[in-house]
């Protein structure tokens, strides 16, 4: 059950709770809104940022290498 606006859910599932509070909740601080909106967008970038700086190292990898054949 949300403390802010007292939504309840059948099954709580605390991702549920998590993105009602940053999306959907009314009643709830900004303040809580904003850390729980931070804390998902961590939570969704951390999967990006590992192929991202996989993909970004080895094309940096590749231009040193062009660079120091020329
Ligand atoms: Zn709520």
């Amino acid at each position: 059950m949300c403390k802010f606006c007292h939504k309840k859910w059948q099954c709580a599932y605390i991702s549920i709770l998590q993105s009602h509070l940053a999306n959907e909740c009314t009643d709830c601080p900004e303040e809580i809104q904003n850390y729980w909106l931070r804390f998902i967008a961590a939570k969704d970038s951390l999967d990006d940022d590992d192929s991202a700086s996989i993909a970004s190292s080895t094309d940096s990898n590749k231009k040193r290498k062009v660079a120091s054949n020329d």
